[in-house]
């Protein structure tokens, strides 16, 4: 048995023994469904210099964010979810899964069937008027934007359009990080997927767990600032691990 095979098994056991599991997922879990993430091996921001994605950015040089953004939104609206986001699914379905904390935009976890998901960074699928402040559907913006208009605009009073999704530089919507924070102090278990643990106030939610007592499982292709202080690391893919933890989660279930 490999090292990894091991630690698979000690995940699905801390699994079993925990009452209330709380998911919290990054960018990673979304790469093999096909959207790049940030800083990974072949991230945005080998491409891209990571001030695109701020709101001083955006404030800036509207045309150059909305280029940036439509490439984005067109692989995002592509993508479908991977044996990951399914797995997560079949652990909420067992009762074992009490609800994902999701720093991603791309609403796959929805999409693949999850009931309970807390976009603490929004979502890809509204724009927000900059100067009324009226919420209209991303498709919208990109209906304008392939019709050759460079930068979108809201059709009731013809200010810019932003997403509504967070970006550097902007305050999270307080009222989901307080329930992320309130979820994260309460479980006896979390389950770190596909995430640097880099951006905050994000990244602190697996300390608030740890503090308060929950065990820490945590999947990462990469090594994380966190790992020493979780109870099983797994440097992989969460596509092939995940279904492997749920599947002995299951034998014995
Ligand atoms: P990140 O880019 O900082 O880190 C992603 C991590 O995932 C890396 O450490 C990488 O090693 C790991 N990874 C890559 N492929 C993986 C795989 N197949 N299996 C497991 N791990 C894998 O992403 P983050 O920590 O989520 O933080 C950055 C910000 O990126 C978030 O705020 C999020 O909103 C935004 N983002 C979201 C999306 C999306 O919605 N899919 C995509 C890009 C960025």
């Amino acid at each position: 048995m490999t090292n990894i095979d091991q630690d698979i098994l000690k995940a699905a056991e801390l699994i079993k023994k925990a009452n209330k599991i709380v998911a919290l997922t990054g960018a990673g879990i979304s790469v093999e469904s096909g959207i790049p993430d940030f800083r990974g091996p072949s991230g945005l921001w080998k491409k891209y210099n990571p001030e695109i994605a701020s709101i001083s950015f955006f404030l800036k040089n509207p045309e150059e964010f909305w280029k940036f953004s439509l490439e984005v939104w067109k692989t995002l609206k592509r993508a479908k979810p991977n044996p990951a986001h399914k797995a997560l699914v079949e652990l909420e379905k067992m009762g074992k899964l009490h609800c994902i904390i999701t720093q991603n935009i791309d609403g796959l976890h929805q999409k693949a069937g999850s009931k309970k998901v807390l976009e603490i960074h929004g979502s890809a699928n509204w724009l927000i008027c900059t100067s009324c402040r009226a919420r209209h559907p991303s498709e919208t913006v990109i209906k304008q934007l392939k019709s050759g208009m460079t930068i979108p605009i809201c059709d009731l009073c013809g200010g810019l359009l932003r997403p509504e999704a967070v970006l550097f530089g902007d305050m999270l919507p307080q009222d989901v990080f307080s329930e992320a924070v309130s979820e994260a102090s309460s479980c006896d278990l979390m389950l770190i997927v596909g995430s640097s643990l880099v951006v905050f106030p994000a990244a602190q939610l697996p300390s608030v767990a740890k503090k308060n007592g929950a065990k820490i499982v945590l999947i990462n292709l990469e090594k994380t600032w966190f790992d020493e202080k979780a109870d099983v690391v797994i440097h992989g893919k969460a596509g092939s691990i995940l279904p492997k933890i749920v599947k002995n989660v299951k034998k014995t279930h």
